[in-house]
């Protein structure tokens, strides 16, 4: 297997069981429009404890609406979204508790600019969790050797590279325990030197078992780290497989015409 892209080989997460089969996200038939736009057309889909889904598709079909309604940072017209079992509250404290179980990182890192790294990542533990200063510190701490960037806790998010920040982000929401991570093309911001940098350690958190949906154009990791491949068009999950099956036999011209052009 090309171990290239990011430095694993195809086997490494995808030999393991994918998943425990447990729904954890699950769309039924969410529709949204933008006025006269049907952004989202009867979205069904279902993610499961475990299971890394990633979601490709071309610009204006919809993924990054289709993240923000999972995390109620855009309201559904009708349908239903759940976490975990739970419908998703409108507002107020249940909703608070529920975006603290649905990570996002985003395409820019949306790091505070005048926090250091450290206190980017103890806020939301602090804030949102209670959680004791000394013992969210000892987490971020330990979420930032893992992301590789411990050294850099006392700086600004300004001193730091795009790779560095966004390996930063990707600590911060990992800092909330989440059941699950939405990242919205998070390398697609980086220097082209710094994309593995992130891709590895969204594969490796594959490996351990976080359950992501990763909407990305980097098709080396699709290939290696997803379990399932989504592709939208036109608001429309169009496809949805394997990523050998997805990509090697497609089966609309949509996903044909798309592959034929970034491939
Ligand atoms: P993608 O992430 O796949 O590029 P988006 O979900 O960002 O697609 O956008 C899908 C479509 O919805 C695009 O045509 C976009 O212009 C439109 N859109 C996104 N957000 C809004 C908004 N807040 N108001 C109106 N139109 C929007
Ligand atoms: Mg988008």
């Amino acid at each position: 297997a090309d171990s290239s892209v990011t430095g694993v080989t195809a086997d490494d997460h995808r030999g393991m069981p994918a998943h425990s089969g447990e729904p954890l996200v699950v769309l039924d038939s969410v529709n949204k429009h933008f006025g006269e736009l049907h952004v989202l057309q009867d979205i069904n889909l279902t993610v499961h404890r475990g299971e890394v889904v990633v979601v490709i598709g071309p610009s204006g079909s919809g993924k990054s609406t289709l993240c923000r309604a999972i995390n109620r940072l855009e309201s559904i017209d009708d349908g239903s979204i759940t976490l975990d079992g739970q419908a998703l509250p409108e507002e107020g404290k249940a909703l608070a508790r529920l975006r603290a179980d649905v990570g996002m990182v985003f395409q820019s890192f949306n790091l505070f600019a005048h926090k250091t790294i450290l206190e980017n990542v103890t806020l939301g533990p602090i804030k949102v969790k209670k959680m004791k200063t000394a013992k969210a510190k000892e987490l971020a701490m330990s979420l930032l050797e893992r992301v590789g960037v411990a050294n850099q806790a006392d700086k600004l998010p300004a001193q730091l590279s795009g790779g560095q920040q966004q390996r930063v982000a990707i600590a911060r929401a990992l800092a909330m325990q989440p059941k699950v991570i939405l990242f919205d093309e998070p390398t697609s911001a980086l220097d082209p030197e710094m994309v593995n940098e992130v891709l590895d350690v969204m594969v490796a958190l594959a490996k351990d078992g976080m359950t992501m949906v990763v909407v990305t154009h980097e098709m080396g990791f699709a290939r290696k780290a997803a379990d399932r491949v989504v592709f939208m068009s036109d608001g429309q999950i169009v496809e949805s497989a394997d990523p050998d099956t997805f990509f090697d036999h497609p089966t609309s011209n949509r996903a044909k015409d798309f592959l034929g052009k970034i491939l």
